[in-house]
């Protein structure tokens, strides 16, 4: 075999593999060198195009959806539960997050959100849309899930995350709690907008009952 490794873009890596049956001629060589070539073009172009669309579709903090790429997904499952699937629309909102910010100051807030994303992701299945829907609300759908589990869910992430240590950039260690709001259906025509909505009024209700809390 004549293995030739080829220079791609890291963190990816290529390399051509070829039996070869008898002395290469020159003409086969320059044929060999072309097809590399190509091969690094193309492995290089569509590297870029990733980056690309990852740098478009994703929130540069916490590497969930961006608001815009949440819209879109959120719709598509809303759409394919259409009226016989149950799906679920869960609306987090850290509590009290500005003091940690006035406390610790922005990259410590920064690091709060990022280690919180994390967490809540690491809870979720790989159907599940999760993205940051704002400063510090995330919204997270879940499709074939309905209300009852959703709610299970959404306390299972606020136990998580109200126990979890934050080791922050100035040296102190926090937690942070979260709110929650829960809306959910099945077996009617399910309108985004309506979950949303929904969804955010109660969150609304979880933080004037108190905060860390699941309000359905
Ligand atoms: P509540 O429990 O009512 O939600 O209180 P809160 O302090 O969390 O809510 P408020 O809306 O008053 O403040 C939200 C804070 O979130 C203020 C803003 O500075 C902070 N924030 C939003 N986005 C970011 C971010 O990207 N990084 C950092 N460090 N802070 C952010
Ligand atoms: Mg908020
Ligand atoms: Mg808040």
């Amino acid at each position: 075999y004549l293995i030739v490794p080829l220079r791609v873009q890291a963190p990816a890596w290529a390399a051509l593999v070829l039996p070869v049956r008898r002395m290469l001629a020159t003409e086969d060589k320059a044929a060999l060198v072309q097809m590399a070539r190509t091969t690094v073009e193309q492995a290089d172009a569509a590297h870029a195009a990733y980056l690309l669309r990852r740098t478009a579709e994703r929130d540069a903090l916490t590497g969930g959806f961006n608001r815009r790429t949440l819209d879109q997904h959120a719709a598509r499952e809303c759409k394919l539960a259409g009226n016989h699937k149950p799906l679920s629309v869960l609306f987090l909102d850290l509590d009290w997050f500005k003091r940690i910010n006035d406390t610790h100051g922005h990259p410590c807030g920064d690091e709060c959100l990022r280690k919180v994303a994390a967490t809540l992701r690491a809870e979720l299945r790989p159907q599940d849309v999760f993205g940051r829907y704002g400063g510090e609300e995330f919204l997270i759908v879940l499709p074939e899930t309905d209300a009852d589990a959703a709610a299970s869910l959404a306390e299972k992430l606020r136990r998580i995350v109200s126990g979890t240590e934050i080791r922050l950039p100035d040296g102190e260690i926090t937690c942070v709690t979260l709110s929650a709001g829960v809306a959910g259906g099945a077996g009617e025509v399910l309108r985004l907008d309506a979950l949303v909505r929904d969804a955010d009024a109660a969150l609304y209700s979880a933080k004037a009952l108190g905060r860390n809390q699941v309000y359905v």
